[in-house]
């Protein structure tokens, strides 16, 4: 292919891809298929009798596409995609993978791709100012940002920065078993694998218990399991605080928890995956409340700030812990930048040597929208929750099952026939709801009850969206009481 024949098929894509966001509102959100059913499909024509021996033309790419799988996908950028949490793909973003592909380039060490490093650099910089985040966390202030390939990731960095830091003997000798990690029963489960892929085993793991009538961690339960595991001669490594939890957008408190962890020495890390990006609205800003007091800070773009998928934003509050815990420099690495020491090699900071030029995404979504309409964005999806809320409250046919947080709306069915048959109700009318094909709903469950998230953050999703979901909430669970009371 080149680059003028790449050129003429290109707008064939960009076409595709215009006409599938185009025409998504009226695709099924969840597809109807039975496990195994792509691999028939595909089978029939990719590997029969095996693999093609000659280039077959982009036309029949894109049919194949559109046969098997646009049918067989779920379809996280239609309006009724209101599940886990968002992964917002703007088209803006789209625009900075095509370049990111375009240059090819592989930024492992500011050698390989001085602009890939320092784009990333100045990127980061620019969005710890935009969230409040302190000029700390910036190149400038001595600390740093990177873009990793996910929060779980971010944890996982952030844990072996804080055994390095924990014991001069971490890298010769690796764990020793006294390492403890303290979390909430909200918390969410990348933790538990990076615990579990740094070695340390389940039993590193404590779960601090909440604050009194809340989700959130106690920061006394934080601080008396820290003191009762060093009296035994246990080792407090980090705490992760959660401000936006995954089930239902809980917010550990920050300040306090830093504070309860500072008399330990324990390292802090904020898993802000999905809350984090609206600190970027002055009105939110609350949510990171002691953060200048932490070690790392994570948030992910790729969920709520309209980047593709892959995009978290993890920064440290001093630049030189991860290539402490992480760097290892053989022959073929070496080079007279990373010598002078006047250069970030990304590669330190993140556990695979290579990667992409992630920067490039987050700048076309920044330069796309501007910072207002970032905020912009998220502000019109607080407003769709608040409605949301407002209509669950006024209805004695539903409860909220928390207090909404920012864009996410837990709610149940209320039958009047007691706890169990609340459940079965509400399991059954998200299970309703999403056989519809016009939203997608997920659940959780909060102090042992079922419940229904609603997790507003699709690009495209408008209040017209947000009232046909409660028209449809409301109509399957009339279709529940009716069928209890046959
Ligand atoms: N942390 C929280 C609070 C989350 O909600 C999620 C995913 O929903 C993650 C971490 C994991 O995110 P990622 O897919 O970027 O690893």
């Amino acid at each position: 292919l080149d680059p003028e024949e790449f050129r003429r098929l290109g707008y064939a894509v960009v076409d595709w891809i215009a006409q599938y966001r185009a025409g998504l509102a009226d695709l099924p959100v969840r597809p109807d298929v039975e496990p195994g059913r792509v691999r028939e499909q595909l089978s029939a024509t990719l590997l029969s009798p095996g693999l093609p021996e000659e280039p077959r033309p982009l036309t029949a790419l894109l049919d194949e596409v559109d046969r098997v799988v646009v049918p067989a996908s779920t379809h996280w950028q239609h309006p009724g995609f209101f599940g886990y949490f968002p992964a917002n793909a703007s088209l803006h973003s789209l625009f900075g993978d095509m370049l990111s592909g375009g240059l090819g380039a592989q930024g492992m060490l500011w050698t390989t791709s001085p602009a890939a490093t320092e784009v990333e650099q100045v990127l980061l910089d620019g969005l710890a100012a935009a969230l409040g985040l302190g000029p700390e966390f910036a190149f400038t202030g001595g600390g740093g940002g990177s873009i990793q390939d996910s929060a779980s990731s971010a944890a996982l960095v952030a844990l072996l920065a804080a055994l390095n830091r924990s014991s001069p003997e971490w890298q010769e000798r690796g764990v020793d078993g006294t390492e403890r990690v303290y979390v909430t029963a909200e918390t969410h489960s990348s933790l538990a694998k990076a615990v579990r892929v740094a070695g340390l085993g389940a039993r590193a793991l404590r779960i601090v218990e909440p604050s009194p009538g809340s989700l959130a961690m106690s920061p006394t339960a934080l601080a008396d399991a820290m003191r009762a595991d060093a009296d035994a001669g246990l080792r407090p490594v980090l705490v992760c605080a959660t401000v936006g939890t995954t089930g239902t957008g809980a917010v550990d408190p920050v300040r306090e928890i830093a504070r309860a962890a500072a008399g330990q020495g324990a390292w802090v890390h904020v898993d802000a995956a999905w809350a984090g990006v609206a600190a970027l609205c002055p009105e939110h800003r609350h949510l990171l409340d002691g953060v200048e007091l932490v070690d790392s800070f994570c948030t992910d773009a790729h969920k709520w700030l309209l980047t593709a998928f892959d995009a978290s934003l993890l920064w440290v509050r001093d630049a030189a812990v991860l290539p402490a815990a992480l760097s290892i420099t053989p022959e073929y690495l070496r080079n007279a930048a990373t010598q002078s020491g006047a250069v970030v090699d990304y590669r330190d900071w993140q556990v695979p040597l290579g990667r992409r030029f992630r920067a490039l995404k987050l700048w076309a979504v920044v330069h796309g929208h501007g910072l207002s309409g970032l905020r912009e964005h998220i502000r019109s999806h607080v407003a769709l929750a608040d409605e949301l809320a407002g209509l669950v409250r006024a209805d004695p046919g539903f409860t909220l099952a928390a207090e909404p947080s920012l864009s996410l709306v837990c709610l149940r069915v209320v039958t009047g026939a007691g706890p169990e048959a609340d459940d079965n109700a509400t399991r059954t009318v998200l299970e309703r709801v999403n056989a519809s094909g016009t939203a997608f709903l997920t659940h959780i469950v909060v102090d042992g009850r079922y419940a229904i998230r609603v997790a507003i953050g699709s690009v495209t999703t408008e209040s017209s969206h947000v009232k046909a979901l409660w028209k449809r909430l409301r109509t399957e669970a009339a279709g529940c009481l009716t069928k209890s009371s046959d």
